[in-house]
């Protein structure tokens, strides 16, 4: 569904100790692979390797400075408008917070209806009909929904998160870290869920973490990003049982 074609993205930085010189800083080099429909696809690699980087390439928040995301086989830095509002249907985010610092004045319900109004539904009942639905699938009570989200615990904020993602109906949910900041246990009913709605949806993954031990149980490709480069892209197996790169076999001993 998604190809990375020989993908760099650079930023200008303040050149060390120079006073107003500018520096360029390859985030990401070169960055080829392609994420399959029904994929579970990670991209895992230690901190300030162009993860998060690589998610703004994918979901268009950024344009490459070089090469191209395929979507389909389309480059999506030359959608029309309407185009690209029906890929940022398609493709949805779910960052780590999903409420940011801001107090949430927001009710939960009015929350997930928010993104069902920017894509032009109208019809009040048919909203509230999508949006129950939803929070069902997700294992949101219905009772939330008028509730305002400053009771929840960190495992139903990211329910509220996800559940914003699916009003649309993805068929890629892209997650930066969605899991990072919840525990054990938590972590593992997000994953139940995920593993839920891929086979009720049939939606197609790509996490983003740098958590290894939920990429093992949770995906089956992943890719290693090391300074900017995927140093390697393999299958669950082989990565875990057989590391091919140097770099991948120094990051899966520190796994505890
Ligand atoms: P983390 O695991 O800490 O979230 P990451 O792998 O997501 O890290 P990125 O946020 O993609 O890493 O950053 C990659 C590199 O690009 C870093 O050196 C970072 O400082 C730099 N960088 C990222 N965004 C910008 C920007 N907007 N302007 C300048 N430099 C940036
Ligand atoms: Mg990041």
């Amino acid at each position: 569904v998604i190809r990375l074609n020989d993908v760099s993205q650079t930023y200008k930085v303040r050149k060390r100790g120079s006073f107003g010189a500018v520096d360029s800083l390859r985030a990401v080099r070169n960055v080829t692979f392609d994420v399959r429909r029904g994929d579970s696809f990670a991209v895992v690699g230690e901190s300030g390797c162009g993860k998060s980087t690589l998610m703004r390439l994918l979901s268009r928040l950024e344009k490459p400075a070089g090469g191209e995301v395929l979507c389909e086989g389309r480059d999506i830095a030359k959608l029309s408008g309407s185009e690209l509002l029906a890929f940022r249907r398609k493709l949805q985010l779910v960052l780590q917070d999903p409420f940011g610092s801001l107090p949430p004045r927001t009710a939960i319900g009015a929350m997930l209806e928010a993104p069902l109004r920017t894509h032009g539904w109208r019809d009040p009942k048919k909203i509230r009909e999508k949006v129950r639905d939803v929070m069902n699938d997700v294992g949101l009570p219905v009772a939330l929904y008028d509730e305002l989200p400053l009771g929840l615990s960190a495992g139903q904020r990211q329910r509220v998160n996800v559940a914003r993602a699916m009003v649309l109906d993805p068929e890629i949910l892209l997650m930066d870290e969605t899991l990072s900041a919840l525990d054990q246990t938590e972590q593992f009913r997000l994953l139940a869920l995920f593993d839920k709605l891929q086979r009720e949806h049939a939606l197609t993954y790509i996490f983003i973490s740098h958590d290894l031990a939920m990429v093992r149980k949770a995906c089956n490709r992943i890719a290693v990003m090391y300074l900017g480069e995927v140093v390697e892209l393999a299958d669950n197996e082989r990565l875990f049982f057989d590391p091919g790169h140097p770099y991948t076999r120094a990051l899966l001993s520190a796994m505890p």
